[in-house]
């Protein structure tokens, strides 16, 4: 009996240590923030009266981080919603071809502006997959910021989109610095940065990869890298073009 009960709650207690885990970071993360962002008001609170330029930039600051703050809050918010299945709205026909398209050609100025080459090949036929449209978007586009992010000047980030059997395959292909094997499982891990600081600086919540795996998982596909250090990386996502 002992035994048996003890099995029995082996799951219960992983999830009870997995979400402690979570709470922990998540707090970490919202901590410091809120801490540069206190800072900040509390040197605005204690300059001199007359003191407009400073006031304002040090406002454009605040703005900076209270933006930062409101990323993470949603992003966690939609990463929860995304775990409740009976929460989530009804799949509809969505067009790929579009979707990449728009993406991409969103991503277009931002491509110039860090001179890195962005292309897309997409098939003449339409391909449609059963999904949540914004939730297809945001998964995509977070790949495509990464393949940005992770880039440098010269470099370049290929979307293809193919037909498979029952399905649609979707490619993200950059030539930037890599992801070793061994991080490979990790990336997906709420707030985990291959290295946190460089990526911290870049502005990213570490939550990013979380969120396309949850929307993956979603819409019942599959997620595959092919990366390493310097050799650039490819994110795969494959769809079923019909709900099993
Ligand atoms: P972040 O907000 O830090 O980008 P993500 O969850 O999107 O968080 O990614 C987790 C980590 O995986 C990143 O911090 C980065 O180290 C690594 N990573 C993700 N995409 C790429 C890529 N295309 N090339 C290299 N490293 C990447």
């Amino acid at each position: 009996g002992w035994w048996l009960s003890g099995l029995a709650m082996r799951p219960i207690y992983q999830s009870y240590q997995w979400q402690q885990q979570f709470t922990a970071n998540a707090a970490h993360e919202l901590r410091s923030p809120l801490a540069s962002l206190l800072a900040t008001v509390e040197a605005m609170l204690r300059l001199p009266p007359g003191s407009q330029p400073e006031v304002s930039s040090m406002l454009h600051s605040v703005e900076r981080q209270a933006r930062r703050l409101s990323q993470l809050v949603a992003d966690l918010l939609l990463l929860t919603r995304l775990e409740q299945e009976s929460a989530a709205g009804p799949l509809r026909p969505c067009c790929l071809n579009d979707l990449i398209a728009d993406l991409t050609e969103e991503f277009l100025e931002l491509a110039y502006a860090s001179g890195v080459h962005l292309e897309s090949r997409l098939p003449d036929a339409e391909i449609h997959v059963p999904g949540q449209e914004s939730q297809l978007y945001r998964l995509f586009s977070n790949l495509l910021a990464n393949a940005m992010q992770y880039t440098p000047a010269g470099g370049a980030v290929l979307v293809t989109l193919e037909g498979r059997d029952r399905g649609a395959m979707v490619a993200v292909r950059d030539t930037g610095i890599g992801i070793p094997p061994a991080e490979h499982e990790r990336i997906f891990q709420r707030f985990y940065r291959v290295d946190g600081d460089r990526s911290r600086r870049t502005g990213g919540t570490g939550l990013g990869l979380a969120i396309v795996r949850a929307i993956v998982q979603r819409h019942r596909g599959q997620l595959s890298l092919d990366s390493d250090s310097g050799k650039g990386s490819v994110f795969t996502v494959s769809l079923p073009c019909t709900q099993r």
